[in-house]
């Protein structure tokens, strides 16, 4: 128990794995074994990646060993779904969730919850074409944060209506559920609950509930980014991308440590090789880091797991295979992330991709 409450880390909450077992994160390919776990027994945290490209989608990677489209990935817990981010691979998560959910009534389904890091188009741009929101009497909840003097709700409802796009987010036949929140916000999932719920830092937390903390940061340009640290069984997933951890550090780097500190898995936006950022033409300050300032990011804050994210729409394989294995040197359990790529967290025994 003092075990696990330590690596919540800075969460604080009062959570312990099912079986009391602990055992690093463990990863493997997608299509190979969901079926297999027990459900009833164990809850357990997945993620998988739907889009992991910053900028823009990338056409030209379709197919390859990373993939064209950006920000998206699928988290599930028990009977709860959450999506960070709605960049283009969003779209072919709302058409698999289509298949999957098609004979089942919304009640046997899990919960679904969209939580968004910032506005960017690249991790916007999919959101119009999200199966479930055309859905009638699909709940879909949405979650992110006020920018610019808008709330997130007339960010939302601004991205989908004329002259952008032909359908009105009002008009749409599902219901939409939209929550802004910001720095130091906690969000619960309970086994049973329906619906995320807001606690205080210092509430209780049923051990089996899925928990999700709120960090913003300034580490990108204009507006920053929501970084999200998910929990649950005792598992913790950093969602960190379109953020530049500058060598200096200074005070909101060192805040963001403290918030990675201890998770089992740290998804990192790596956009850039150390030429492209301080090259010729350099892109220092345009808000992303490279593979070796997110692997310093993860010896500091001593996690298991790194997974490079955001990789530039420029880069074929070749280029990201040649990121990671450069990462690797600085920080070993390394891996940049593909699409259809899946991680488990269920503390049962050790996988990797
Ligand atoms: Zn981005
Ligand atoms: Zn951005």
């Amino acid at each position: 128990m003092a075990r696990t409450a330590r690596r919540a880390g800075q969460s604080r909450q009062d959570v312990t794995t099912p079986n009391g077992r602990r055992s690093r994160a463990a990863a493997r390919p997608a299509d190979d074994g969901r079926a297999t776990h027990d459900e009833a027994a164990y809850p357990r945290l997945t993620a998988r990646f739907w889009g992991v490209r910053g900028s823009h989608p990338a056409p030209f990677a379709t197919g390859s060993r990373f993939g064209g489209n950006t920000a998206c990935v699928e988290l599930r817990f028990g009977r709860h779904l959450l999506i960070f981010d709605a960049g283009s691979g969003i779209v072919g998560l709302g058409d698999a969730l289509a298949r999957e959910w098609h004979d089942r009534s919304p009640a046997a389904r899990p919960t679904l919850t969209l939580l968004f890091t910032h506005a960017h188009h690249d991790h916007l741009c999919g959101l119009p074409f999200f199966a479930p929101l055309f859905e009638p009497g699909a709940d879909v909840h949405l979650v992110g944060p006020d920018l610019a003097g808008l709330r997130f709700e007339q960010i939302v409802a601004g991205y989908m209506r004329t002259p952008y796009f032909p359908v009105d987010f009002y008009d749409l036949p599902s219901r939409r559920h939209l929550r802004s929140i910001s720095d130091g916000a906690r969000l619960v999932w309970t086994a049973d609950g329906d619906s995320p719920v807001t606690v205080p830092q210092d509430a209780s937390i049923p051990p089996d509930a899925l928990v999700v903390d709120v960090l913003h940061t300034q580490l990108h340009p204009r507006e920053g980014t929501l970084v999200y640290r998910a929990t649950g069984g005792g598992r913790s997933l950093v969602f960190a991308t379109d953020v530049e951890v500058g060598e200096r550090g200074g005070a909101g780097e060192r805040r963001f440590v403290r918030f990675v500190r201890g998770a089992d898995v740290l998804v990192h936006d790596a956009q850039y090789s150390d030429e492209d950022y301080d090259g010729a033409t350099p892109h220092r300050g345009f808000g992303h880091s490279t593979p070796a300032m997110a692997a310093r990011v993860a010896r500091a804050a001593e996690v298991d797991r790194l997974i490079l994210f955001h990789h530039d729409p420029n880069y074929p394989d070749a280029d990201v295979l040649a990121l990671e294995r450069a990462a690797r040197q600085l920080f070993p359990r390394t891996w940049a992330a593909r699409e259809g790529g899946e991680i488990w967290l269920d503390g049962q025994e050790e996988r990797h991709v």
